[in-house]
């Protein structure tokens, strides 16, 4: 846990260099690897809003950038005060390099909510499902 909870200091302090002047809603996030090594991200918005990056996929392409393609842990928080949970696309990106891990979150209360990709993404599609015989 302890491991986790420096993981979300440093999500939250990611946060800082979000670029939301569209939603001013900020967000950060921290990937832990496989190595050890921790790669940290925010969301950037654009003024068209689909070229808009998330935070948890900033961290990761950051990590697999850098040649980290394996992960153990990711960490995402808000300037919501509530728990932010992915969306769909960065949980699909999440499945890609983290075959069994933790997602962790981190309300205004402090709370600290650890959740298993299996739990969150759970019949993810994998390149197994692209081989065909
Ligand atoms: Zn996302």
């Amino acid at each position: 846990m302890e491991q986790y909870k420096e993981l979300l200091t440093q999500a939250k302090a990611a946060m800082a260099y979000a670029y939301t002047p569209y939603s001013n809603f900020n967000v950060g996030a921290a990937v832990l690897t496989k190595s050890g090594k921790v790669y940290t991200g925010c969301n950037i918005e654009n003024a068209a809003y689909g070229a808009t990056n998330c935070a948890e996929r900033t961290a990761l392409f950051k990590a697999v950038s850098e040649g980290e393609k394996e992960i153990s842990a990711i960490a995402v928080v808000s300037s919501s005060g509530e728990f932010t949970y992915p969306c769909g696309i960065c949980r699909q990106v999440i499945s890609e390099f983290m075959k069994e891990g933790n997602l962790i979150f981190e309300n205004n209360e402090g709370e600290i909510k650890v959740i298993p990709l299996s739990d969150i993404y759970p019949y993810s599609f994998t390149k197994e499902n692209l081989i065909s015989d």
